[in-house]
């Protein structure tokens, strides 16, 4: 008998070949091919009647061949086949394009099972490309739920059925079960071996549906058990004790009342200082709740402590807006700082460094740099990371590595639902503020079409004879799109279309360099309008920008359209935001509605997630988590919650695991390529 860590070539059918293809889908052995899922079901068991069928989709049809099928060629390389089925309510043609062999298989006559897409209307619809399974006479249920695996070119489903089935054959026994038993049978959840059958070879919908229900539970499981022992193991480290709550000056030397949340963030954090363990905290808000004055709160209380603070941003722009804004809240508090980035003159800089060496900077404002190209410290007490998705789990290591276990509080404006902030950042303590500052008035939200075109512009141009200043966001066009607008081409047109005004462009392929100086000169009120790509996105803060216009906004996520959004609105003057792509299709219009509707980041990401799912919600900006093959973090909320719960109640009655071998087994594979990522 094969052995599941056997290799998938000397499968019949298989071969060298093939199984060079299943390489590229990362399978090599039998147990590959079994942790391989399918990524979705045709459920052919419903079964749909001819007079029935509603309009273009997939159809399971139960039907006779009426007419012979007729080949043509209609040109070169290109035949047709065409026949006629029909059930008791109605006919449908069927159509084959370029498989005259698979059409020649259907016999006049004879009843079979046909699954496949209709596409068109009224007497142009017809069943394209079928597959048809024969159906014997006395069979009243046909159809079975087919599982689809990803595949890549040269593969076949059947081939994919060929590697699953030889591996489901290697399954032994007694399969063992990292869930235990209490918790299968509490959630009602299916065993292992169970669910690895039901979920490549399903009979019913429902047995998917308790498949994937399991196996989506086991994947939280072991995450939430995962984060949840490096959270307890970083707890172990000794954490630097502030004594001096001097929390009382902070707030008093804050030029206004800070909010609920910020009180409640700051206790927090101020706990989490004095208790002996180093801190490990998100500070999630939407954009413009008012993060800044958090970490500032921690950098005061370091300093206050004795101990220095390092304040970073992901771009040089960002640190020195930073700067900017510390600066009187610091004096005031009679704290010393420095700003260090890369583009300081070298005399500037050596003082800097010298200043940060010996202590004199307690707070320390600068990019990335400043953790990572080994800047000397007198005493880092705490660290302070902004925009917590260019600051990965990998340099979150790099720093508590740095021997003295500094605290740390990552700062995200990716408003996410709570339970999934509990599960993404699981190693994490996570604060939120949910709530925004008074006196903001929201940002005037339109969706619109190309046929507003001109009207924009005239608006463009008012804004900036109102002494406004405007971004133009395009999207990052990849080659061989056509139809979009790249920046360059849009500053070209907006030049020409408003001659008397000045502006800039900025895109990711720019040098840091120029990309900072046309920034500085923005902010400087130097140009009117600003065309960009998305790398204005994050954190930028020119509050005399009021009008913000995104060309084909539907190319975008929601959330990421808010951040974009929350560029404007941060002055007194009332802001507007303007997206493009309302008339592409009804889909494309409602998702922009959903903005206009609301000013809130949290019901945005909700929308959002709900609408494209988590993959594409977090996109490029991967959080560092292990790969999830089956669940699904928008929708799974409640197996989320209860996967959560359960791994922290066995975790605290047995930390290591030690009566569980197959859980920890499963939790250190789970975690294993994570952690090749992130030291690599
Ligand atoms: P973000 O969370 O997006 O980083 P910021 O920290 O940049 O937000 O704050 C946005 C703006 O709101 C800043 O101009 C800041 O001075 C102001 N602000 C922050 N907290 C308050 C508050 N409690 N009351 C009034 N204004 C505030
Ligand atoms: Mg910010």
């Amino acid at each position: 008998m094969p052995a599941l860590d056997d290799s998938i070539q000397f499968i019949k059918g298989i071969g060298p070949k093939k199984a060079k293809l299943f390489e590229k889908l990362h399978i090599r052995t039998l147990r590959d091919a079994l942790e391989t899922y399918p990524r979705d079901y045709e459920d052919r068991t419903r079964i749909t009647r001819i007079a029935d069928i509603a309009g273009e989709d997939k159809y399971a049809i139960r039907a006779v061949v009426g007419t012979e099928p007729k080949i043509s060629r209609i040109r070169k390389g290109l035949t047709l086949a065409k026949c006629t089925i029909f059930d008791e309510t109605g006919s449908l043609s069927v159509t084959y394009f370029n498989s005259p062999y698979a059409a020649a298989l259907l016999r006049v006559g004879q009843e079979y099972l046909f699954y496949g897409r209709v596409q068109g209307w009224g007497r142009g619809r017809t069943l394209v490309s079928p597959q048809a399974e024969r159906i014997a006479l006395d069979d009243a249920h046909p159809g079975r739920i087919v599982p689809v695996y990803p595949l890549t070119a040269g593969l076949t489903q059947r081939d994919m059925a060929r590697v699953t089935d030889a591996a489901l054959a290697a399954v032994p026994g007694d399969w063992p079960d990292p869930l235990p038993e209490v918790l299968r049978v509490k959630y009602r959840l299916l065993d292992a071996a169970d669910a690895l059958a039901a979920i490549h070879r399903p009979q019913t919908a429902d047995e998917v549906a308790g498949a994937r229900r399991r196996m989506a539970f086991e994947e939280l499981f072991l995450l939430c058990c995962g984060l949840q022992q490096l959270k307890e193991r970083r707890r172990a480290d000794p954490g630097i004790v502030f004594t001096q709550n001097g929390l009382e000056s902070f707030y008093n030397a804050l030029p206004f009342a800070p909010t609920n949340a910020q009180r409640r963030a700051i206790s927090e954090i101020a706990v989490d200082c004095t208790s002996g363990r180093p801190m490990n905290r998100l500070l999630q808000g939407d954009v413009g709740s008012g993060k800044t004055i958090v970490a500032a709160a921690l950098c005061a209380l370091a300093a206050q402590n004795g101990w220095q603070a390092a304040f970073m941003a992901p771009t040089e722009i960002l640190a020195a807006q930073h700067a900017k804004t510390l600066a009187p809240l610091l004096d005031r508090l009679g704290v010393s700082y420095t700003l260090l980035t890369g583009s300081m003159g070298a005399a500037q800089k050596r003082a800097a460094l010298a200043a940060i060496e010996s202590g004199a900077a307690q707070v320390v404002i600068g990019t990335h740099a400043l953790i990572q190209q080994g800047v000397a410290f007198d005493r880092l007490g705490a660290v302070v990371a902004d925009e917590q998705h260019r600051f990965g789990v990998a340099q979150r290591a790099a720093l508590s590595a740095k021997g003295e276990a500094p605290h740390v509080l990552v700062m995200s404006a990716t408003p996410i639902p709570r339970t999934l902030a509990l599960i993404m950042y699981g190693d994490l303590d996570v604060s939120i503020l949910d709530e925004i500052p008074p006196g903001r008035s929201p940002v005037g939200t339109y969706a619109v079409g190309e046929n507003m075109r001109p009207r924009i512009t005239a608006f463009i141009d008012k804004q900036i004879g109102e002494g406004g200043q405007v971004y133009v966001v395009c999207p990052l066009i990849e080659e061989g799109e056509v139809g979009l607008k790249s920046a360059e081409q849009h500053a070209k047109a907006l030049q020409q279309a408003l001659p008397h005004r000045h502006v800039a462009m900025l895109h990711g392929r720019m040098k840091n360099a120029d990309k900072d100086a046309v920034m500085r000169d923005f902010a400087a009120g130097r140009y009117d309008i600003l065309v960009a790509t998305t790398v204005i996105e994050v954190g930028v803060d020119v509050p005399n920008a009021s009008l913000m216009v995104v060309e084909d906004a539907d190319r975008f996520g929601l959330s990421q359209l808010h951040q974009l959004r929350g560029r404007v609105g941060r002055g007194a003057r009332q802001s507007y935001c303007i997206f493009f792509g309302a008339d592409k299709g009804q889909a494309a219009r409602e998702r922009l509605q959903i903005l206009c509707r609301t000013n809130d980041g949290f019901e945005v990401a909700r929308a959002d997630l709900a609408l494209r799912g988590p993959g594409d919600f977090f996109g490029q900006r991967q959080h560092g988590l292990p790969a999830l093959h089956v669940a699904d973090l928008a929708a799974d909320l409640a197996l989320m919650r209860d996967a959560r719960t359960e791994a922290e109640a066995i975790l605290a009655s047995d930390p290591a695991l030690a009566g569980y071998p197959e859980l920890c087994a499963r939790v250190h594979r789970m975690f294993e390529a994570r952690e090749d990522e992130a030291f690599n």
